[in-house]
């Protein structure tokens, strides 16, 4: 276990978990920001990226992409420890100093209180629904861009119909051999605009394909060949590439909470107006919360965070003071 015991640590980095964390750090705690994806930005990252936001104070218009991005830019001014590709699978109470440990599927956190700012739950990609051999996930199929330079050069398919796999399908075609994108109807569900650019695109369009089967090229086993037939038709064939890139969109599953013995109504977190729930310092916001007149805003993620924050401040340490403007915090 990491001997370090966080003042706060965030379960989720959506907007809501990570404005809470700059707060939470402009106030001099020591947090944890841990989101099971490989990229911070939750929703608006996850799901619809390109399209545009008109209810966040101070923006007339922002795509939701820039708005993560924005949020991003803002948590370099502070200091956090930030843990991704961490998914927080269980909560426990350790009665001897009272602190919590967070059990990840990768290490063990300890910290005195907790905000929990999932969502709807851990995301995660749909994936291919045939029978494959796993060890194919070690490098060829991808269900996330971890990294660009891993397709520089490489003779990629991406499978998809959605703004994520039109985007991707553009972007990795200017560095790679040759890209193609697969989708099973002839028309796209992405952003106009994307499909324009598609079109005038390097991208080599294959539809109306399906994917039945991918393995290991027989002669060269760094390769994969990916099967393919035609929707309405027998015509199959087979194409030999390095990289297959599945988008496929996301599942996401809030029945976590259910051991976490965290006092729910429905699918939602009880808390009350400071954010706290039913467990000592133990706190919730964003989409995942519920309480009279909650709505499931961007906005509203954004006032619950610093509720939560001073709250748990006061908690920690009383004699602190827990109110103080912006504007303070950067003249000092
Ligand atoms: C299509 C669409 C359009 C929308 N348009 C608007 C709009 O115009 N204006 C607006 O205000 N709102 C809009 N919303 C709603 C808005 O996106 C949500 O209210 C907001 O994303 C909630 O933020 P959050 O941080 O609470 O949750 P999320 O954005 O869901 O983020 C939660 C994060 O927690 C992570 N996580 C979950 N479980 C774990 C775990 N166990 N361990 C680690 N990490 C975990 C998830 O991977 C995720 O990244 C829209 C939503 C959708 C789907």
């Amino acid at each position: 276990m990491n001997d370090k015991i966080y003042d706060i640590s965030i379960i989720g980095g959506g907007p809501a978990g990570m404005f809470a964390t700059y707060f939470a750090g402009l106030r001099n705690l020591d947090v944890a920001l841990i989101e099971s994806l490989p990229k911070l930005g939750g929703q608006p990252e996850t799901l619809y990226a390109q399209k545009h936001i008109y209810d966040v104070a101070g923006l007339p218009k922002i795509s939701a992409t820039d708005l993560i991005k924005q949020l991003d830019k803002q948590l370099e001014i502070t200091k956090f420890d930030k843990y991704l590709n961490t998914s927080v699978s269980s909560i426990e109470r350790d009665e001897n100093d009272s602190t919590w440990i967070l059990t990840t599927n990768k290490e063990t956190i300890r910290t005195k209180a907790i905000i929990i700012a999932i969502g709807n739950g851990a995301f995660k990609p749909r994936k291919l629904t045939f029978d494959y051999d796993k060890t194919l996930e070690d490098n060829n199929l991808n269900y996330f861009v971890n990294h660009m330079e891993d397709f520089q050069g490489k003779d990629v398919l991406v499978a998809g119909g959605g703004d994520s796999a039109v985007d991707w399908s553009i972007d990795l075609s200017k560095i790679t051999n040759h890209t193609a994108l697969i989708h099973r109807r002839n028309k796209y569900r992405a952003m106009e605009s994307s499909v324009k650019k598609l079109n005038e695109s390097d991208v080599e369009q294959l539809n109306p394909y399906i994917i039945k089967g991918v393995d290991y090229n027989a002669d060269d086993h760094k390769k994969i060949d990916v099967h393919l037939k035609m929707i309405k038709s027998d015509d199959e064939k087979t194409v030999t590439a390095d990289k297959l890139l599945v988008n496929y969109g996301f599942v996401s599953d809030s029945k976590i909470l259910r051991d976490w013995h965290i006092e729910l109504s429905g699918p939602f977190i009880k808390v009350t107006q400071e954010m706290e729930t039913n467990l000592p310092n133990i706190f919730a916001i964003g989409d995942i919360v519920t309480y009279p007149g909650k709505l499931q805003l961007i906005t509203t993620a954004f006032a619950e965070g610093p509720v939560a924050v001073t709250k748990a401040l006061r908690n920690l340490y009383p004699n602190r003071d827990y109110f103080e403007h912006s504007t303070s915090i950067f003249e000092k």
